[in-house]
């Protein structure tokens, strides 16, 4: 496994993880009531997931 020779600088790792950024939560149009719903999840408005009902309401 490679092990760091030195250490890193605050700067550098700093540099590095300035980097690093929120990103707005992904969000898709559901196909059987067209709200907002979290891609690849049953839609939490209407329970449908691939055209079918999988969670009852
Ligand atoms: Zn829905």
């Amino acid at each position: 496994m490679g092990v760091p020779k030195r250490r890193m600088s605050k700067q550098r790792k700093r540099q590095r993880r300035a980097n690093w950024k929120i990103e707005a939560p992904k969000l898709v149009e559901c196909p059987q009531c067209h709200a907002l719903a979290v891609p690849h999840q049953v839609c939490a408005g209407c329970g449908y997931y691939k055209g079918r009902e999988i969670v009852a309401k």
